[in-house]
Order: C-alpha cells, then sequence, then structure tokens
C-alpha cells in the first residue's frame, strides 16, 4: 500500500472502498481477467508480483515509506513536502544542547533580519543610527556589531582563539565558517567548535539590545566572556556527563584540544552451544542504495566444527528485511535437515525478539514471521 497522494486513478477510488482483494484471488493464484476488468495494465504487473501469501490469514496494509511498515504522519509529510537543498551552513546553526533563542538569533542574523540600519533603511526610512561598541562609535550595521566592532572584536578574540580560531573582521559567516572547517581533535572540541560562534553572536546581540533599550550605554565585553564561558562549560556538563572541566578559559581550551578517546578492550569470543545442540551465526550485508543484500549462515556443533555454510545473494527493501531473511535461511536449513535443538546468534535486536517472544511491531517482516510459526 503506498501513499493516497500515489493511489492510482481517482476513477476507481470508489471501487476500491467497495471491493476486497480477495475477490481478485482465484485457486490461490491473481485473476488476471477480473483485474482487467477494473485496473489499466501497468498497475496489474505491479500486482501480479504482489506475494498472495496465506488465505487463512487477514491482509494487513503495509506502509511502504516507513522502514517497519508502519503508517507514520512524518513519512507521509516527508513524501508530499517541497523541500529546498539542504544549506550545510544553516544546518549547523542547530544542536540539541544550544537554547533555541540562541542557534534562531543566528538563523536571523545570517539571513540579515535583525533591526539594524540597514534594514530598517530598506523599508524606506533612513537611519543613521551608532554602534554602541566603540569608543569612537560608527554607523550601526551588523557586520559591524557582531564582527568588526571594538566589543565583536574582543568576545571573538577572547573566546575563539584560545580554541585556535583566527578572527577575521569580516563578513559574519566567514567567522562561523573559520570555526566549523577548523580541524578538530575529538568530539568535545568539535562540540565546541561548533557552537562557540553561536554563543559569541548570542551574547553581542544581548548586549546589544540592553544597551539599545536600555541604561546601559556601551557594551561591557567582561561580562559577556563571563557569561559565554559560563554557557560553554554547561553545555560540555550536559553533553559530556564525564567532562567537568572548569576554570581558566584558556586552559580549558588546551584541555579540551588533547583530550583522548577512552579505548575499552573487551573479549568476544564464540560460545559453544549446549550439548545436543547445534549453533547458527547469522549475519548479512545490504546496500540501500540499489537493494542488494548478501546474507549468511554458519552452522557448527557443539565442538565448533562447521556443519554447513550458507551464503546467497538477495534483494531487499531494507536491513531489517535481509535480517529476516537470514534467520528464515538458516532455520529452514536446520528444519529441513531434521535439527530441531538449535541456538541462534545474530546481532539484531528485532529478529532476535521476532524469535524469541513470536512478537513484531515491524509490519514488512510480519509475513516471514508468520512463516516461521508454522516452520516452528
Ligand atoms: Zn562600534
Amino acid at each position: 500500500m503506498g501513499p493516497l497522494i500515489q493511489s492510482p486513478h481517482r476513477l476507481l477510488e470508489s471501487n476500491i472502498n467497495k471491493i476486497t482483494d480477495r475477490k481478485f484471488i482465484t485457486n490461490g493464484e491473481w485473476d488476471i481477467n477480473l483485474l482487467t476488468n477494473v485496473l489499466p495494465d501497468n498497475i496489474i504487473q505491479n500486482i501480479l508480483s504482489i506475494d498472495i501469501g496465506s488465505l487463512d490469514l487477514n491482509g494487513e496494509p503495509i506502509w511502504n515509506l516507513s522502514g517497519n511498515g508502519n503508517y507514520s504522519k512524518k513519512s507521509a509529510w516527508n513524501n508530499i513536502r517541497i523541500s529546498k537543498t539542504r544549506d550545510s551552513f544553516l544546518s549547523k546553526l542547530w544542536h540539541k544542547s544550544l537554547p533555541f533563542k540562541f542557534s534562531f538569533l543566528s538563523w536571523r542574523l545570517s539571513h540579515g533580519k535583525l533591526l539594524f540600519n540597514e534594514v530598517v533603511s530598506r523599508f524606506g526610512n533612513q537611519s543613521n543610527a551608532l554602534c554602541l561598541c566603540c569608543n569612537t562609535p560608527v554607523l550601526d550595521f551588523m557586520q559591524h556589531t557582531f564582527s568588526e566592532g571594538e566589543a565583536a572584536r574582543q568576545i571573538w578574540r577572547l573566546i575563539a582563539v584560545p580554541l585556535g580560531i583566527t578572527h577575521h573582521a569580516g563578513p559574519i559567516r566567514r567567522n562561523f565558517k573559520e570555526c566549523w572547517d577548523f580541524n578538530s581533535k575529538n568530539k568535545v572540541y568539535s562540540l565546541i567548535l561548533q557552537v562557540t560562534p553561536v554563543i559569541i553572536c548570542w551574547q553581542i546581540w544581548k548586549k546589544w539590545t540592553t544597551c539599545k533599550f536600555g541604561n546601559q550605554r556601551k557594551i561591557a565585553i567582561n561580562k559577556m566572556e563571563y557569561q559565554a564561558i559560563w554557557n560553554l562549560q554547561a553545555i560540555l556538563q550536559v553533553e559530556f556527563l564525564k567532562c567537568s572541566i572548569t576554570g581558566n578559559w584558556t586552559i580549558m581550551c588546551n584541555i579540551i584540544e588533547r583530550l583522548k578517546p577512552m579505548v575499552i578492550i573487551k573479549q568476544v569470543r564464540w560460545i559453544k552451544p549446549d550439548m545436543g545442540c547445534i549453533k547458527l551465526n547469522l549475519d548479512r550485508s545490504y546496500t540501500s542504495n540499489n537493494g542488494r543484500a548478501g546474507i549468511g549462515t554458519a552452522i557448527r556443533d557443539n565442538e565448533g566444527k562447521i556443519i554447513v555454510a550458507l551464503s546467497r545473494p538477495k534483494q531487499c527493501n531494507s536491513n531489517t528485511q535481509a535480517e529476516a531473511l537470514t534467520a528464515k535461511q538458516g532455520i529452514q536449513w536446520c528444519i529441513s535437515k531434521g535439527y530441531h535443538r538449535f541456538q541462534v546468534e545474530i546481532d539484531s535486536q528485532i529478529i532476535s525478539n521476532m524469535i524469541t517472544n513470536k512478537r513484531t511491531t515491524n509490519m514488512k517482516i510480519k509475513k516471514d514471521r508468520l512463516r516461521y510459526y508454522q516452520l516452528g
């Protein structure tokens, strides 16, 4: 079953409501003559390729646009929405640990949507407001306040330079890119580089609005620096619970730069099955681009000797389907050779639950599940 938007000819909608698929099945096969009476040829070919399955079981709708066959509004919306090409610059402005208002401010800034002289002038009112960041004020433009002004240059130097970033008094987007294109050495460093320009811009904006609409006359650097560092520390603590780095910002940056991933060594080995049992080790590969999959099974006795090794190329719709087919191949082989006591080892939680609990929420592999029951 496809999305409603792609349902075949609207003229047929009334028929679809009244006729069930079973009326088109004769002696367990699709009845081509009946199908030809109501559907166009191109759709008939699609229907003929659908496996009828067991007529003793009730039919269940499968939503092809989701991985598990269940309907979701998200998959339906993604199918019909008209989306623009993803802008990698804009997507980096957002991070789950950043408050929405921080990222939104940077988004507005990168689109030139803040109330500075150039924006006011666009509405036909010439604005000559002076900046709030320099000892000798100049005209207040966005690029000046966020990148070129005295306050901006100082805060970028205090926060970004210890991270190894060179600040260029120029286009704001360039300052962001300098941070994001920097070669980060670990995940912590990489996160800090991503959020730093957003936090700096937020702090500048906060101080700018305080001066513009409050009592303060000039942007104060000290508070801005303290609050930016506090923001960065808070994000570190939320994202990396065990990473508590505090103190002087320059020292913190040096520590962050030198962090290395912790190496954990864990022994993994094959474990013999119980006496009188054989063991199936299952694995698969799957390429989503072309749907090509390879399924493989190694079956050993309880001494570890190989009884048989099976492998086969397959065409699948998803990784889960490839996993299901792998399990099916191995289990079918065991049943056909008279092995009724066997253990299955597979790195798929869905298939493992399906075999042990006989339960799955994945509609696309439900059909195969029912066949396992019949085998067992
Ligand atoms: Zn200024």
